[in-house]
């Protein structure tokens, strides 16, 4: 069988998604020999809301995302089914909004720039592990690497190849892409629906896109199945149930909820929705995926024993936050399903939780931070547990 280079790659990365590009770019530019390998056709559709949380772009070495990006949101409008609505500002940006097939082409084409050779229409078919290295087999050929930096998404199959899979928890989210009209544009221009009430958990959405919505939900494991009506009714409540619908598509998406499920074995390490780096307050997981991919090539880079030493950064710097944010959901999704008329006044009303929610989004914070400073926050944490 053919091979992909007749050399032993330094790192293969399986998946050109943010965590995949953003591996083999920084893999590259540290002269690292980087084959990244794509399942699909580029430029790919990826199910997803698009909004790059403003965090994101310290990640991303402070990479100008201006050609990708549609615009910004820094206005939140909160709703419960539609009702008891009211809007919260921020003084800057909160969130970039991106067509993900532009975004991970665009971040795929740096790693090309920085000298990682990208095949896309490549599946990874299956791995061997020989002695300290890896063979990948794909329809076009072999490759040998020292390293897999595994960022194949929520649905990949490498951590299961690899053995380093747990039993992840899943929740289910349901897009749709509208071409709404004038009004509802400019109703949304900088600004966001989440609008809550769903049960056990979970919001829908709305994104605003260069003349299209972005409209979707996301709701509790478990909850698949009817998710597909929650949607339809929400876009009905908005006014967009004539719409044109340009893509509607379901993806799960999934959550690492300790410290104990396995990122990593050997010189294989698991990235982004691979790992569960998805938090479940707001299920956004493209800042994790781009961090992951920094504490990744930082290990491999630099660790004589880079499992060890990625799990230990990533249960340091990104599952507190998952903890957090998943104790904030908890929290907050109860209020507003136990008390739906009380929950929402009183966010609108407390100033404090959206200054400190704008904070996160923005960076200059953390979920766990802000969770700490919380006036009885270890209460807090028994009470989240409890619900
Ligand atoms: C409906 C929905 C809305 C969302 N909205 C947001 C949002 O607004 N903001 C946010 O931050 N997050 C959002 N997310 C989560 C976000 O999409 C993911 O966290 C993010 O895409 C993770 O990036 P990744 O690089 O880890 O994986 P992915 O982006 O999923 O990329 C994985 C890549 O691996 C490839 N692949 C799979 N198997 C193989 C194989 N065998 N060989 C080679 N390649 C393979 C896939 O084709 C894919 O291109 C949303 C998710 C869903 C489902």
């Amino acid at each position: 069988m053919p091979s992909h280079g007749q050399q032993t790659w330094d790192a293969v990365v399986i998946g050109a998604g943010p965590a995949g590009a953003t591996a083999a770019r920084r893999l590259s530019n540290a002269g690292a020999s980087t084959l990244l390998l794509e399942k699909q056709s580029l430029p790919r559709y990826k199910t997803c809301g698009g909004g790059v949380p403003a965090r994101t772009l310290q990640l991303l070495d402070g990479l100008d995302i201006s050609p990708v990006s549609e615009g910004h949101v820094d206005t939140i409008d909160v709703s419960r089914f539609g009702r008891h609505q009211f809007r919260k500002r921020s003084s800057r940006p909160l969130a970039w909004m991106v067509m993900r097939d532009r975004f991970d082409q665009y971040l795929t084409d740096l790693a090309a720039d920085s000298g990682a050779t990208v095949r896309d229409s490549t599946p990874v078919q299956s791995i061997v592990e020989n002695g300290g290295s890896y063979k990948l087999e794909t329809p076009t050929g072999v490759a040998a690497t020292r390293h897999i930096l595994a960022a194949d998404g929520a649905t990949g199959p490498t951590a299961r190849w690899l053995g380093i899979d747990s039993a992840p928890t899943r929740s289910a989210a349901y897009e749709v892409e509208v071409a709404a009209p004038r009004d509802a544009l400019d109703h949304w221009h900088q600004a966001a629906n989440v609008d809550v009430g769903y049960r056990p958990w979970g919001y829908g959405w709305v994104f605003p896109k260069d003349g299209k919505l972005s409209v979707g939900v996301v709701n509790a494991p478990g909850r698949g199945r009817s998710i597909r009506k929650s949607t339809d009714r929400y876009l009905t409540r908005l006014g967009l149930g004539d719409a044109d619908v340009l893509k509607v598509q379901g993806h799960p998406i999934r959550y690492r909820r300790s410290a104990s499920e396995p990122v990593a074995r050997g010189r294989a390490l698991l990235l982004g929705d691979a790992a569960g780096l998805a938090d479940e307050f707001t299920a956004e997981g493209i800042a994790y995926a781009v961090h992951s991919a920094n504490l990744a090539t930082e290990a491999i880079l630099h660790a004589a024993d880079p499992a060890s030493s990625y799990t230990r950064s990533i249960n340091r710097e990104i599952q507190p936050e998952l903890n957090a944010a998943r104790t904030i959901s908890r929290l907050y999704y109860w209020c507003v399903t136990t008390w739906p008329w009380l929950a929402l006044k009183t966010s609108k009303h407390f100033n404090y939780l959206w200054r400190a929610f704008f904070r996160v989004m923005r960076g200059d914070s953390t979920y766990a931070d802000e969770l700490g400073r919380l006036p009885g926050a270890r209460l807090a944490r028994s009470l989240a547990a409890s619900a």
